[in-house]
């Protein structure tokens, strides 16, 4: 029976460029989530969005003496080429920018009101008294109370990882004039989250199916005790407060952001042409999965359900597989220091796939995972081009020359024979559970054991040298090896989506390799192949050195 699923992934910020981090993190398991599921026919429904808001993003405008409009525009498009060339495929990548986002933020915001979810309180706030403003946590910075070290930001010291409020700092200045702030009252609205405590708490410990890193950490945070936190803020870039007296003020982005999954769903809804679609995968019987980093957790296992709860009408998460951290060359991944691989600069180098399969392979699941541009290169060279590229053109170049381009007619399976076509199955079964229950890493070295055992069969039966004595023999032997083929670029195709295609098309298929669901497919003798080329390329060695001397260097954009 088909299933319904919706998928929400973590929402970038529009200040720059994505990374491998951003990647391995949230958008590669989501994509190999998404088209798992389409392939198996469920009713499936990807959206995320380009965080328009923020300090951040006003920070780089004035660096670049651009409108904030313009920096988030710059960077939505550039977000948009990016899941092209690298094939994440959402059915709605949006921006909190649109008049639908706020007017489905405002909704939020006046129902918790109503029910008073969220309350009024006067804070004291950082103000600039040359600047003439108050200054939103990042715009403080000053030396960090826990290392010492100077330029610490009011919201965070990037030295040591702690979060700060700007009034901890040691000696803190406008990041704008340098002048010294003072702290004036101000009024904000409050989301009451220790009102969501107890039922939170009840809710959580009913997620026996969560990671053990996702459920411990929320479990840990909320027996912590939770606090209520401010969510406007006195700035000028974001969604208007619909209250009167607060035209000055905006929602802090952390709650309209998460707000963002709601909101594109009813955009993809509405662009449909039926408005109420949305409601589908909103309510009822349907799964709710949330693909983020480990930074992310608490937005969408405490504070995201506890604004749904609230609301009370909408489904909670059903999963939020968070991921841990990929390191670059050993190192934390740095953006400041720009120790980053960054998106579009791979792609303008290197094809999809085989960082799709590396990210894969590697994924940090369960634990941080370290990138090298030398694994890179290896994995690529010994396993993608070697094992599986290999196995793909030796079967497929030799078919295509010996038997007139067209599938052989196999004769009797040996024992062999039938286990290597019973092994194919197996995968089928055990990689489409794997996927189901989000374990990438296993799932993918499962495919690619298959690509191996059929590779050590094919040695054994050598087709290509019988053929002259018994062609029917070494008929059959391809022909075992063409169904290995047609499963691998099925249980490939949520990982590696172009090389599967190209391989569906190569096996004489037409049409899209998702549109023939997850079966083994055994192309029917006499089919005719289309004309076999390399699926992927070796890498050259000299790459490693000259892309990793590019890490840590001055950036040019
Ligand atoms: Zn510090
Ligand atoms: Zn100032």
């Amino acid at each position: 029976m088909s299933e319904k699923i919706f998928i929400g992934v973590a929402w970038p910020y529009a200040d720059g460029p994505l990374h491998l981090g951003h990647v391995a993190g949230a958008y590669l398991p989501a994509d190999i989530f998404v088209r798992y599921h389409r392939i198996k026919g469920n009713e499936v429904l990807m959206v995320s969005g380009s965080d328009q808001h923020g300090t951040p993003i006003t920070i780089k405008a004035e660096q670049e003496g651009k409108a904030p409009s313009e920096i988030a525009t710059q960077y939505h498009q550039q977000f948009l080429d990016s899941w092209q060339k690298l094939g994440i495929s959402f059915d709605l990548f949006t921006t909190t920018g649109t008049a639908n986002h706020a007017e489905v933020a405002h909704d939020i915001f006046l129902t918790l009101l109503d029910r008073g979810y969220i309350y009024k309180a006067t804070v004291s706030q950082p103000y600039c008294p040359h600047c003439q403003r108050f200054l939103a946590d990042r715009y403080v910075e000053g030396t960090c109370p826990y290392c010492d070290s100077a330029g610490a930001r009011g919201d965070q010291c990037e030295q040591c990882g702690k979060p700060m409020n700007p009034v901890e700092l040691i000696d803190p200045r406008c990041r704008l004039c340098a002048a010294t702030p003072q702290f004036r009252d101000s009024e904000h609205f409050f989301l009451k989250l220790t009102a969501f405590e107890d039922r939170l708490l009840a809710w959580v410990k009913q997620q026996t199916h969560w990671r053990p890193n996702v459920l411990n950490f929320t479990t840990r945070y909320l027996e912590q005790g939770l606090k209520d936190r401010a969510i406007t803020r006195d700035i000028e870039w974001g969604i208007s407060v619909p209250v009167d007296g607060f035209e000055n003020k905006r929602i802090y982005v952390w709650f309209e952001a998460v707000i963002g999954y709601l909101s594109a769903t009813k955009e993809w809804a509405k662009s449909s042409g039926d408005a109420e679609k949305w409601r589908s995968f909103w309510q009822g019987d349907v799964k709710s999965y949330y693909f983020i980093g480990k930074d992310n957790i608490p937005f969408h296992t405490i504070i995201w359900p506890a604004m749904l709860m609230g609301y009370d009408d909408l489904n909670l998460p059903y999963d939020v597989p968070a991921n841990e951290f990929l390191t670059i060359e050993g190192r934390r991944l740095s953006t400041s220091r720009n120790w980053a691989v960054w998106l579009p600069d791979y792609l303008s180098r290197y094809d999809p796939d085989p960082l799709r399969y590396l990210l894969s392979i590697n994924m940090p699941e369960t634990g941080d995972t370290n990138f090298s541009w030398r694994e890179f290169v290896r994995r690529n060279n010994d396993e993608l081009v070697a094992t599986y590229g290999n196995l793909v053109h030796r079967v497929l170049t030799f078919v295509y020359r010996s038997f007139d381009g067209c599938v052989p007619m196999a004769g009797e399976f040996d024992s062999q024979s039938q286990a290597v076509i019973g092994m194919a199955e197996d995968t089928l079964n055990t990689v489409d559970g794997l996927l189901y229950h989000c374990h990438f890493k296993e799932a993918m070295k499962s495919a690619m054991s298959l690509a191996q055992e059929t590779n050590r069969y094919l040695d054994d039966k050598s087709p290509w040298k019988i053929i002259k004595q018994d062609r029917q023999a070494s008929a059959t032997a391809l022909y075992v090896a063409i169904t290995v083929l047609s499963a691998l670029s099925t249980v490939l195709y949520p990982f590696l989506p172009f090389s599967s295609q190209r391989l569906h098309n190569f096996l004489g298929f037409d049409g899209r390799v998702e549109d023939d669901g997850w079966q083994l497919h055994v192309p029917p003798p006499g089919q005719r192949l289309l004309s076999p080329e390399p699926l992927f390329s070796k890498l050259d060695e000299d790459l490693v050195e000259e892309e990793t001397s590019r890490l840590g260097g001055i950036r040019c954009w």
